[in-house]
């Protein structure tokens, strides 16, 4: 009996999948649904939503008009529920950190954070070809926050999703999925 509940531990324990919630927090512009089931997919996690703060007005910043990733990623740390293993924020609106122009998103352990601001092809997103793109990139920052949230740091090979991104035409060039290097360091995390 002892031995048998001790298996179940370890199974329980080996075949753990990770937890992350969604907030959409002042986002409209995006299919929720592609984004989550393609994240879903590709790091083979599960993810629910969870609605948590109406607006990021607290992180405006006048001077620069733009908002404060790590003010946000601060707050947001209250609201991680226990089963969680990380909680990802989707805003509209553009982010900055100490010593950068912009930034597309952010990780900080058991919090993340993305913005759909500047990946957006136009101002009216209508087309098939626009929905896509704005996907897309949304899609490869999520995953690309994730993976440092796992323990990844940045990656030099700039078809990786761990390569940093100086602009989105380098979001644009890098694949959704991490290299092999990335991917064996992964598993080494998990
Ligand atoms: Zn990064
Ligand atoms: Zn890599």
């Amino acid at each position: 009996m002892v031995i048998l509940i001790f298996l179940i531990f370890v199974y329980n324990f080996c075949m753990s999948t990770q937890t992350i919630y969604f907030s959409f927090v002042d986002c409209e512009d995006v299919d929720r649904t592609a984004i989550l089931n393609e994240v879903e997919e590709i790091l083979k996690v599960d993810i629910k939503e969870k609605e948590t703060f109406k607006n990021i007005d607290f992180a405006y910043n006048k001077k620069r008009n733009q908002y404060s990733a790590s003010k946000i990623l601060v707050f947001a740390k209250k609201f991680v529920p226990q089963d969680a293993d990380v909680l990802f924020l989707v805003v509209d609106k553009d982010l900055y950190e100490e010593g950068y122009n912009y930034i597309f998103g952010q990780s900080a352990g058991n919090v993340c954070i993305v913005s759909i601001y500047r990946f957006k092809p136009c101002t009216k997103i209508d087309t098939e070809k626009e929905k896509f793109l704005l996907k897309e990139r949304t899609v490869k920052t999520i995953i690309h926050e994730l993976g440092h949230s796992f323990g990844l740091p940045h990656c030099s090979n700039p078809s990786c999703v761990m390569f940093f991104s100086n602009w989105v035409g380098d979001t644009d060039r890098k694949s959704k999925c991490f290299c092999e290097k990335c991917e064996k360091k992964l598993e080494n995390y998990k």
